[in-house]
């Protein structure tokens, strides 16, 4: 499988940070774009993924470092806006086996309730 293919004309996530579909952006910069997930599984549920397509995980190199460490970054920045410092968790899912459901690298900003 080919790691990061081009961004994909199908690829739903690729069309919400090129604002090609319309959802309400919480946040976004040159590498990174946060919303709200589609079906919330807790009182905070939000996205933070990659502006640029990547598959999943895996395969990462040290070019790749800058972008997740502006993502874990801005889980950290939308913890405190959202005051949720008290508890929260942020988790990704790698591959079907891991139950990824979406192919475009996402982590999900959980708080309010274990998960
Ligand atoms: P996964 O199981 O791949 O880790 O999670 C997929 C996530 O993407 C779920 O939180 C689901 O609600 C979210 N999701 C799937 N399609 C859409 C969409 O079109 N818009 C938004 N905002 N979230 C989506
Ligand atoms: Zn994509």
């Amino acid at each position: 499988m080919e790691k990061n293919p081009v961004e994909s004309t199908s690829c739903i996530f690729c069309k919400i940070a090129s604002h090609e579909v319309e959802t309400k952006i919480i946040f976004e910069d040159d590498l990174v774009v946060a919303f709200k997930a589609q079906n919330q599984i807790a009182p905070v549920h939000i996205l933070v993924v990659p502006r640029k397509h990547y598959t999943n995980l895996n395969g990462l190199t040290q070019a790749d470092e800058a972008t997740y460490g502006r993502i874990v970054r801005v889980a950290s920045e939308l913890a405190a806006q959202k005051k949720i410092e008290d508890g929260w968790q942020l988790f990704v899912r790698v591959g079907k086996g891991g139950g990824q459901e979406v192919m475009h690298v996402h982590f999900h900003l959980v708080s309010g309730q274990h998960v």
